[in-house]
């Protein structure tokens, strides 16, 4: 970390207060989920309006340990801070040098731990092989269960720890991550265990999903009523261990043609929410399954993929989207684009329904291997035609939303946590522009700075 002096000569890293001025905009993200005509507005404080960056009226952001207690106007924030106690000699100074500030992004669906890689079946969808084909090779995700039921615990960390930086490095500090490449009771357990542990060791947070209804395990394939046998297990063994454990937020189910039916997969979740585990659905990925309408039947905090959801589906996500809690379209388009199909998932149906829309990175190993969320902001603007405004509310506050976290993190608010990026963009509009780019300057996790780019 960079030594900085706060004003007294203390180094920063002592000090319990940080504000951070020289922003040229800072998209607060201020005022709830984003849905509808509001999914692009990103409550924007613009320097240029303000007086510039330099001038005393500039937006500035405000932490004291570890939250957010202002963010304004300097010439009103920090008098806010003095007379609420908050002395301004104990705050470091970050200058952001006409930087753009955001909200820590937040990964809101990743398949964050396994053993392995699967850079062959690139080779072999190029080719024109199909998903039964590859898994019929001996690929697909079977192999990937394969090679993490037999890695270690400390393999998997060493793993996760290396793609938790890559994402940090992308202005990522809250990241979802589900197990589901166990597929037996003692590897999810595994994978849970380790997803918690690296979430505490930080500096980003990890919110770990149970996700044992991935796939019907090699196992139980072999026997007529595999799917079914391997449902019934799911309920009756592995749900009962899961919640023990008590490291799962959440429960998510694969419901697609060929994997968990609807009904299958409403057993799963309604015996989760009997354990506390709130339900999430990969919905719809590769042919309407009922996803949609079951995620929003039983209140879901999302509803992933949703590639092609049928019409029923996109009218109950409006529904629910009405109500208080609505259900998260969580969109991952890095995956459609890297399995080269030919069209992406109805993001702007989605938005046009009032649904509340959010974007993921689905990293995996076989169909999404990458850990960058504004690489996923370019290819939604491109492929699902997303404005880079509604990406960015898809990255924060609705990702958060969609984890179950929003209350914590995803804005930039007064009591939130002080999770911040600092972009070397003039404009927010730049994040998804410049395709690939490493454009981030410092991350601030918990009002400590924990990443500061090299250059
Ligand atoms: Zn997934």
């Amino acid at each position: 970390m960079t030594l900085r002096l706060i004003e007294g000569g203390r180094a920063a890293a002592d000090a319990p207060g940080l504000l951070i001025h020289g922003a040229s905009q800072i998209a607060t993200l201020a005022g709830g989920i984003r849905r509808g005509t509001a999914q692009g507005d990103l409550a924007l404080l613009e320097a240029a309006e303000m007086g510039g960056p330099g001038a005393s009226s500039a937006p500035v952001v405000a932490c004291w340990e570890g939250r957010i207690v202002g963010v304004g106007p300097r010439d009103l924030v920090e008098p806010g801070l003095e007379a609420g106690g908050l002395p301004l000699a104990r705050f470091a100074r970050l200058d952001a040098d006409g930087g753009v500030v955001t909200p820590g992004l937040v990964d809101p669906h990743t398949h964050l731990l396994f053993a392995g890689s699967r850079e062959n079946e690139l080779v072999l969808r190029q080719q024109g092989a199909g998903y039964l084909e590859i898994l019929a090779a001996g690929g697909g995700i079977l192999s990937t269960v394969a090679a993490t039921r037999a890695a270690g615990h400390e393999e998997l960390a060493a793993h996760g720890r290396r793609w938790l930086e890559e994402m940090l490095r992308h202005g990522v500090t809250t990241v979802e991550a589900k197990s589901g490449y166990g597929l037996d009771l003692q590897t999810e357990l595994r994978l849970l265990e380790v997803a918690h542990e690296l979430g505490r060791e930080g500096p980003v947070d990890v919110v770990p999903t149970y996700l044992g209804a991935h796939a019907v395990p090699a196992e139980f394939r072999a026997r007529p009523d595999g799917a079914e046998a391997y449902v019934r297990h799911v309920i009756d063994e592995q749900l009962p261990g899961v919640a023990a454990q008590g490291r799962a937020r959440s429960c998510d189910v694969f419901c697609e043609q060929g994997v968990f039916t609807a009904d299958q997969s409403r057993r799963i979740l309604e015996a989760a929410a009997g354990y506390g585990l709130a339900p999430r659905l990969h919905a719809d990925e590769l042919a309407p399954s009922g996803g949609a309408e079951l995620a929003a039947e039983l209140g879901a905090l999302s509803a992933d993929h949703l590639h092609v959801p049928s019409d029923a589906g996109v009218a109950a996500l409006a529904d629910a989207a009405a109500g208080e809690h609505p259900t998260v379209a969580t969109l991952l388009p890095a995956t459609t684009w890297f399995l080269m199909e030919e069209r992406a998932a109805p993001a702007r149906r989605f938005i046009e329904a009032g649904v509340p829309v959010a974007l993921g990175t689905d990293f995996n190993p076989g169909t999404s291997p990458t850990a960058s969320l504004p690489l996923v902001m370019t290819v939604a603007c491109l492929e699902m035609r997303l404005t880079p405004a509604e990406a960015l509310a898809a990255v924060t506050v609705n990702a958060a939303h969609a984890v179950g976290v929003g209350d914590e993190v995803g804005s930039i608010e007064p009591g939130k946590a002080a999770d911040l990026v600092i972009w070397r963009v003039s404009s927010v509009d730049q994040l998804p522009y410049w395709v690939g780019a490493d454009l981030v300057d410092t991350v601030v996790k918990r009002g400590r700075v924990v990443f500061r780019d090299a250059l």
